[in-house]
């Protein structure tokens, strides 16, 4: 059986809950439990705090792990890195009083900065060449200059919201981050199986995320153009319907081109255009 460590509750628990889930692996999910079987895949999972689930992946209490990059760097286990989820985006951010002049990381020299990322600003700060004295606290970090505790932070951020109700402006970034599957670097060979297997599946949930089946209707002459305009997996499905000279074509999209290839084929003769989301894809 594989263990796998996962937040307990916070910003990465619903996504990494619903990536496993949509792998096809079921579990009971109770919020009083801080460890749960899988009735159908060989998994365990832990529900762990973040901080800890790094540290928890590297001595082997837990074979893999979904945690932030931004905790994974700063506790300096890296090195642990399967791939990268795609989840819980943000930002590592330097900021400082609105009303404060700032026109570059220059102006932090000798500031007191407070952040819960001690490693990661000491890092950026070495290497912008700014000396500052770094204060650790572990969380309310924003409150920390109108308290009087810091004359800037560093924190996580991802629309900005929090930094602007607490009178802070974004003045540098610092790191950016994503949510991060990582494993023990030495797992025996049945535990690697059961990886590959989970990889396998969280590839194809990730895979078809991009992705989108579209249905369309064109005249028969217009289905050399459309199929130009469309890309497909090996090549796009082609029925006749009922009324002479149409047809319906089938293809899947990227997700990103998707509307520029809406308005192209639109304009090439399609008509009744569907657009359906895939739930796993495997190629
Ligand atoms: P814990 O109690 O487990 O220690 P925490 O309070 O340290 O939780 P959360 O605030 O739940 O952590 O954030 C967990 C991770 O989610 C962060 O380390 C970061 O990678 C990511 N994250 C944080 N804030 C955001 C956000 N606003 N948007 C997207 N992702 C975020
Ligand atoms: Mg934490």
């Amino acid at each position: 059986m594989l263990r796998l460590a996962i937040q307990k509750s916070g910003r990465l628990s619903e996504d990494s809950l619903n990536l496993i889930r949509e792998c096809g692996i079921s579990f009971v999910n109770s919020s009083l439990k801080l460890k749960t079987e899988s009735t159908n895949f060989p998994l365990e999972i832990l529900y762990l705090r973040d901080d800890d689930i790094p540290g928890y992946v590297a001595d082997g209490v837990a074979d893999i792990g979904i945690v932030g990059e931004n905790v994974l760097v700063e506790e300096g286990k890296q090195s642990l890195t399967v791939e990268k989820l795609g989840f819980s985006k943000c930002r590592l951010s330097l900021a400082v009083p609105k009303t404060m002049e700032y026109n570059s990381i220059q102006d932090l020299n000798g500031k007191n900065i407070a952040t819960s990322y001690p490693n990661l600003l000491k890092a950026y700060l070495q290497e912008q060449g700014v000396e500052a004295d770094i204060h650790t606290i572990s969380g309310s970090v924003e409150i920390a200059p109108s308290i009087g505790l810091a004359e800037a932070i560093c924190d996580i951020v991802s629309s900005g919201s929090t930094l602007i109700s607490n009178g802070l402006k974004e003045v540098e970034r610092v790191f950016k981050s994503e949510a991060a599957l990582i494993a023990n670097d030495d797992l025996s060979e049945e535990k690697r199986e059961i990886l590959d297997k989970l990889l396998f599946r969280i590839h194809a949930v990730q895979r078809a995320r991009k992705k989108k089946y579209i249905l369309l209707n064109a005249p028969n002459e217009s289905l050399d153009e459309i199929r130009a305009l469309l890309p497909s997996i090996k090549s796009p499905t082609i029925l006749p319907l009922a009324e002479d000279g149409w047809s319906s074509l089938h293809s899947v999209v990227n997700e990103d081109d998707f509307w520029e290839i809406i308005e192209k084929i639109k304009a090439a003769g399609a008509q009744g255009i569907l657009v359906i989301p895939i739930e796993k894809m495997i190629i």
